[in-house]
This record gives C-alpha cells, structure tokens and sequence, in this order.
C-alpha cells in the first residue's frame, strides 16, 4: 500500500496568509539550558499550512471544528487536475461527470508555489460558479493546494460562503504536487480544538 502525505511541514518557512499568525516555535524549556525536558509552544493560526475550515469560519454560532464529521474526511476521494490559472469556475468542471464523488481535491500549479515562503497573491482559487457547480453536484469535501480556497481578497468571500453554507468542508493547504489525478482513499484528520474555525490537519492519501 503506497501512502502519499499530502501534508506541507509546519515550518519558518511556511508561507502565512497575509494577517494570520505566523508560526513560531517557542522553546520554553530546553535540555541545552539546564531544563529536564524541551519544551515548545506553538503560535500559529487554526489556519497555518495544511488546514480545514470548519462552517464557524464565515457563519457565527455555526459549528466549530471539533463538531465536523470524522467519516466525511475519511474515505473515497478524487484528485482533479486543472490547468486553468484563471479561477475554477461551472466552465472548467463542465466536463466532469462528478456523479460518483463526494470529495474531490483540485491540483493546480499552486503546488508548485510550496517551495517558496513568501506568499504568493496569484494563487488559483474556486470561484462563486465553481463553488455553486460543486454543492448542486453534491459535493461535500473540497480541497485545494494553496492557503484559500478563495481567490485573493475576492469580496464577499463567495467560495467559502458558498460551500460552508451548502454543508461542505473545506481542506486548505494541500501539497499536490507528487499526486498524479485519479481516485485515491483519504485520510484527513483536524485537531480537536472545540469551537476553533479551523485547525491544522494531517492529511494523507492511500491509492489501493
Ligand atoms: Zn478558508
């Protein structure tokens, strides 16, 4: 059984989503000082690298991250690869018969901008047609390879209103670039964190 980590590592050279908390790894206390242990706090966002967002994220009183269904992130999942960089919209995902998918990954050149820590604005985010052609297809999971599903600054934040809305769960951050397009097994788990918007995941893809 061959395993695909789809992870990015949670590093200093982690691109932030501009506004977020950077991740820092704080050492508290440490072997090298005298200390009995090491130990580190983590700083960063419920959104840093490989991520899901939770309906909490753009609803109020919706639920948070811990309240999302373990078995909808588990399990049958396709990889879709589009090459279009001006948005995944109804146009690019007309020609798909997504009859027998539920959860449904989007490879773009964003996989590519990974090895760079700068943020990179010209990202491939799914736009309102797109997001609307996923939840009328039924679509639940929908995940993407770069820090947003949204497209940069896109007002009102269609994409996430739309799919939170329409009861889907968002995965951010994925590295896609080792993944050839096909049905794979899935494996994606958030922390645990009650009430949070989001939460870092590891993510992993089994082909069987
Ligand atoms: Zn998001």
């Amino acid at each position: 059984m061959k395993l695909i980590d789809v992870t990015v590592p949670i590093d200093a050279s982690l691109p932030n989503y501009p506004g977020n908390t950077p991740f820092t790894l704080e050492a508290i206390k440490r072997l090298a000082r005298g200390d009995s242990s090491n130990v580190s706090t983590l700083h960063m966002s419920a959104h840093t690298g490989t991520h899901v967002d939770a309906p909490r994220h753009f609803f109020d009183n919706a639920p948070g991250v811990e309240a999302l269904p373990l078995e909808m992130m588990l399990g049958r999942t396709r990889v879709i690869e589009i090459s279009s960089r001006s948005g995944i919209g109804a146009e690019q995902l007309a020609d798909l018969d997504l009859s027998d998918d539920v959860r449904i990954l989007f490879k773009t050149s964003n996989s590519r901008l990974w090895g760079s820590p700068d943020f990179h604005t010209d990202y491939t985010g799914v736009t309102a047609s797109g997001a609307e052609h996923l939840i009328a297809h039924g679509i639940r999971v929908v995940g993407v390879d770069y820090l947003s599903v949204e497209e940069f600054k896109k007002p009102g934040a269609p994409a996430h209103h739309v799919l939170l809305g329409g009861g889907a769960i968002i995965i951010e951050g994925l590295n896609l670039r080792d993944v050839d397009p096909g049905i794979y097994d899935m494996l994606c788990l958030p922390l645990r964190v009650v009430g949070a918007d989001g939460a870092p995941a590891r993510v992993v893809l089994r082909k069987s």
